[in-house]
């Protein structure tokens, strides 16, 4: 079997007296979607934080976590983006004044500082992905709507080429069809070696494209298994998706 890229071991989050992760374990297979969905305040934020090294400074974690053949927990978070992880987090932390082609070109700095000379290869298939940010390539971040602006953090990201993508929440605050094109495009990676973890609250746009899915409540993993079976579980149905068979 395919080694994981990603294992998590007992890993434990606090927040002071809070314990927002409790002993959680979780892999990701190489070139897998794997989902981890979840209410408000289960934890989802907070085990991709803990991933990227990037937990505010009142957040203490525990638990290892193996990247490859690397236990990284130590590890600062520039460290862990060198090793090819990145994080597209909720708020998406774009640079708002600063166009679209620049907010690209921020996203493939690491590799243009590593001395890649190919560090703009992406930005064509990112443009082939999103058409729409090249359409608005000098239009300044700020000035996108919520689906653009979500396109240009995926994109931003992509242009790092990372191996393994990390995306919080990217439906979040979206209307439908866009997070069908959003859904779609993170789908559509998965055949470009892009292994993606993905935190959502729109568990059924989740399951549709994962391989896998974990579901995290209170800090705890509730239910694990193959997406489709997870989708098909009553518990599953009754609490995340609703009326079973809709589609998005
Ligand atoms: P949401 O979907 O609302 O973003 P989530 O599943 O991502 O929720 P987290 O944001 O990881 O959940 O929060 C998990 C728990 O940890 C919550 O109880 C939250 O209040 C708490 N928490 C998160 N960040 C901090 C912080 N910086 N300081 C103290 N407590 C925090």
């Amino acid at each position: 079997m395919i080694e994981p890229i990603l294992t998590v071991s007992n890993l434990s989050v606090r927040y002071g007296k809070v314990e927002a992760l409790h002993q959680i374990s979780m892999e990701v297979r190489p070139g897998q979607i794997v989902s981890v969905i979840g209410p408000n305040g289960a934890g989802k934020s907070t085990l991709l934080n803990a991933v990227m090294g990037a937990l505010p400074t009142t957040g203490h974690a525990n638990g290892t976590v193996r990247y490859r053949n690397e236990e990284i927990e130590l590890l600062p978070v520039e460290a862990r983006v060198a090793l090819g992880i990145c994080l597209v987090p909720e708020k998406r932390e774009l640079f708002s004044t600063m166009s679209v082609d620049d907010n690209l070109l921020l996203g493939a700095y690491r590799r243009k500082q590593a001395g890649e000379r190919d560090f703009l290869d992406q930005l064509e298939p990112v443009f082939e992905l999103f058409p729409r940010l090249k359409e608005r390539r000098k239009q300044a971040a700020g000035t996108l709507s919520g689906g653009e602006r979500q396109m240009l953090a995926l994109g931003r990201a992509l242009m790092g080429k990372p191996d393994l993508l990390m995306l919080d929440e990217p439906s979040l605050g979206l209307a439908p069809l866009i997070v069908k094109e959003i859904f779609h495009v993170i789908s559509a990676l998965k055949g470009t070696g892009v292994t993606t973890l993905l935190i959502e609250q729109n568990a059924r746009a989740a399951l549709q494209i994962s391989d896998y899915g974990y579901v995290l409540e209170t800090g705890e993993l509730a239910l694990e298994g193959a997406a489709e079976a997870l989708a098909g579980n009553p518990q599953v149905i009754e609490t995340y998706l609703g009326l079973a068979g809709k589609t998005i």
